[in-house]
């Protein structure tokens, strides 16, 4: 056997002993229902927020944009790939979210890691939330910048570490809205701390934007601060994919020049960038969702047996905790046998005995839809 399937095996195998083990489910989507195994189950695990993924008037805009620009985009960027639909969106995005431009990429994760790839060098500061996105721990530790993580949400950490610092150049990133808890950064203290300390701050809005703020512009608008960096990514409320950085026409500029993911990668299909001009348009008009959405949120957590510990969050990510992952792997299973589908979330995606459900709400639910969840979770937990 080789050195490379000897290597593979045994990480297989560890998984596996582990309890940690992942499968894809292979699953045909409808507005609120997943269909597995010829059977229909309501799902709880998307983050199409504002149900707009199936939305008739966002699925025209990406049909006429394909008969109007065809298919693929051709090229990266800088060489033919920037079209007028990519144009047009980037300046809508910076006009609705407030800033001098927006710059797009084809996935958050590449967004985040372009940023800290191109902003950090060795003499820089990197303090990052401990729970951030995966994309930009990762991107932190390969960076040449020195990282370090503070406390999940403890904005006196942050300054603690920020005063150790006081001649560095430093970057504080954090999310928006955390995609595992589904509570809110405090970006207003984030903000003044990082203000105070000549600091920059860039907040990952990925699950905030669309959802939170006035007009759907996202947790910095809830919080009445502007951050230096804002990343917002379109495969969550906006129903569609790809993301876009949005910064000062300086930054954008230098980021032109020198973040690898954006120029050596084929831009996103012209279509797309026109529907999401279109998901934009929804989303500003969407209050009815949101609305729907602060209503579900009521709704399930008055449904729920009191005697279940249950943190309701301002977000549609509604973490319901577990610890154990096989416990957390059988309610997954109990719940599903019942009709709906919600997700167990294991280490290492969360930190160690700290599996859960994760539950999320979306527009398109109805309110027996979450009365439902919430009834057969009030069965299934103490089985
Ligand atoms: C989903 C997510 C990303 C990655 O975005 P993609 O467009 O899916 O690559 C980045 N950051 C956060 C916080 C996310 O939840």
């Amino acid at each position: 056997m080789s050195r490379f399937n000897e290597h593979i095996t045994q990480a297989l195998a560890e998984r596996h002993q582990q309890g940690l083990y992942r499968q894809r489910v292979c699953l045909e989507r409808t507005a609120q229902h997943v269909n597995h195994q010829g059977k229909s189950l309501l799902n709880f695990s998307s983050n199409d927020y504002l149900g707009l993924a199936q939305d008739p008037q966002l699925l025209q805009a990406w049909q006429q944009g394909l008969q109007r620009f065809g298919a693929g985009s051709g090229a990266s960027p800088l060489v033919t790939g920037f079209n007028q639909p990519h144009q047009q969106l980037e300046q809508q995005l910076a006009e609705w979210l407030g800033y001098d431009r927006a710059l797009l990429f084809n996935s958050g994760f590449s967004a985040n890691q372009a940023v800290l790839f191109t902003l950090l060098n060795k003499a820089h500061i990197l303090l990052q939330d401990k729970l951030n996105h995966a994309s930009l721990i990762e991107a932190g530790m390969l960076s040449p910048a020195s990282m370090k993580r503070f406390k999940h949400n403890d904005a006196a950490h942050l300054q603690r570490l920020l005063c150790q610092q006081v001649d560095q150049t430093s970057l504080v990133v954090t999310e928006g809205v955390f995609s595992m808890d589904g509570d809110l950064a405090p970006l207003t203290d984030i903000s003044n701390l990082t203000q105070a300390a000549d600091a920059w701050l860039m907040v990952d809005d990925a699950h905030g934007c669309g959802v939170l703020g006035e007009k759907g512009r996202g947790s910095c608008d809830l919080a009445k601060i502007k951050a230096d960096i804002l990343v917002v990514t379109f495969g969550k409320a906006f129903g569609l994919q790809g993301a876009a950085v949005l910064c000062s026409e300086e930054t954008a500029e230098y980021l032109v020049q020198f973040a690898r993911h954006f120029i050596y990668s084929t831009a996103m299909p012209p279509a797309q960038a026109y529907a999401l001009s279109q998901a934009c348009e929804l989303i500003q008009q969407g209050d009815w969702r949101r609305e729907k959405l602060a209503h579900l949120s009521h709704e399930f957590e008055q449904a729920l047996d009191s005697a279940i510990k249950f943190i309701n969050t301002p977000s549609p990510i509604k973490p319901l905790l577990v610890g154990c992952s096989e416990k957390a792997m059988q309610l997954s299973h109990a719940i599903n046998q019942r009709g709906c589908w919600v997700s167990a979330i294991r280490p290492p995606t969360v930190p160690a005995n700290s599996a859960r459900l994760r539950i999320t709400l979306t527009a398109s639910h109805s309110i027996e839809d979450v009365k439902y969840l919430a009834t057969t979770i009030n069965e299934v937990m103490y089985d």
